[in-house]
């Protein structure tokens, strides 16, 4: 029998996700500058923390591996996964470096201001030691991005989990999730990003990525399958309010998105992937029934766009009654 590695009574086969887990500062007014910002409010998030997260709240099992600061921030953060019934068997506390902060804000027209406090952060100084070679031998699946690959030793630590998951036999599941001013250059992310993705089974691109990684600016099924590998066995371009397209070996199709009055849509496609790996966690075979993964990702969608109706990414996540008054709403 598998181990519970403390994961409440959740259901279904463990959901690793590996990587960062930050706190985005968001003005506490809209449409301002970052200097003109008269205060900030704390928005716990992280990609990989995301989705482990909406894993949880969709009653499926999850862990989150990474590194916090050894300081108040770092401790509220593995609180935040604790309450919401996610593993924290593989966080590890660094002593010496704090957690990742990024500033965010959307200007009145519209570009997004960064700036990120990662001098290093704790995130990026775990090492290869510091994993939880155990936690991670027990996933079924094994998820992560690539802001993990950018540095060391945190890169060798993302290599090695995702060696010893697969060894153990889980499905490899990445979402890239660029964040283009955390590269050296726009050449470096392009590269490093793809030195791992013949390794993936499942692999989850925004429109954005897809333009970004093919170098192409149509959206169309040409460019999706020029980023084909033998290995794949689904591959997802989410397209906002337009949904999702997605292609297996076998078939290909579009799946729409749910209208909503989005206010935030910051986290729908962590909420998408949660919603997707909690449905395919326990059997793989729906990803060659094309009607099954159709209303997988129908549910993966309505996910996405209740996400986008609350401000934030964790506090919109939905619960299983959420999201069935929904999709009975949306019927
Ligand atoms: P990401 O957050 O990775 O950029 P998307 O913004 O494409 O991903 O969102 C993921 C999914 O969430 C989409 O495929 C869609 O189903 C849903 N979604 C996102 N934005 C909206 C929206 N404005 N209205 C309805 N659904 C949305």
């Amino acid at each position: 029998m598998a181990a519970n590695n403390g994961v409440g009574n959740h259901a279904g086969g463990l959901i690793v996700s590996f990587g960062e887990m930050l706190i985005d500062f968001v003005p506490t007014v809209s449409g301002v500058s970052l200097a003109e910002a008269p205060g900030f409010l704390k928005a716990p998030g992280g990609a990989p923390a995301n989705v482990a997260i909406a894993v949880s709240r969709l009653g499926g099992k999850s862990a989150f591996v990474g590194k916090l600061g050894d300081d108040e921030f770092g401790h509220m953060l593995a609180g935040i996964l604790k309450e919401n019934g996610v593993s924290g068997k593989g966080i590890n506390f660094d002593k010496g470096a704090r957690t990742a902060l990024a500033f965010v804000t959307l200007k009145a027209d519209g570009d997004r201001e960064f700036m990120f406090y990662r001098n290093p952060s704790a995130d990026m100084l775990l090492t290869p030691d510091e994993l939880n070679i155990e936690l991670i031998r027990s996933a079924k699946v094994f998820h992560y991005g690539s802001i993990s690959l950018i540095v060391e030793p945190c890169r060798s630590a993302h290599l090695k989990a995702m060696e010893v998951a697969k060894e153990a036999g889980a499905l490899l599941s990445y979402d890239p999730n660029l964040r283009l001013p955390l590269w050296p250059s726009a050449e470096e992310a392009r590269e490093q990003i793809m030195s791992i993705w013949d390794k993936a089974e499942v692999i989850k691109v925004s429109d954005n990525e897809l333009e970004f990684l093919t170098g192409c600016d149509k959206i169309d099924d040409e460019s999706a399958m020029s980023l084909w590998h033998p290995n794949l066995k689904l591959l997802l371009v989410t397209l906002g309010d337009k949904g999702c397209n997605y292609y297996t070996k076998h078939f290909h199709g579009t799946v729409g998105a749910f209208p909503v009055k989005a206010v935030d849509t910051t986290g729908a496609g962590d909420s998408f992937v949660g919603a997707l790996l909690t449905k395919i966690v326990d059997d793989q075979s729906v990803l060659e029934d094309e009607g099954r993964l159709k209303e997988i990702l129908r549910y993966s969608c309505a996910c996405g766009a209740i996400t986008t109706t609350k401000k934030g990414a964790i506090p919109a996540l939905p619960t299983v009654p959420e999201l069935d008054a929904f999709l009975n709403a949306h019927h």
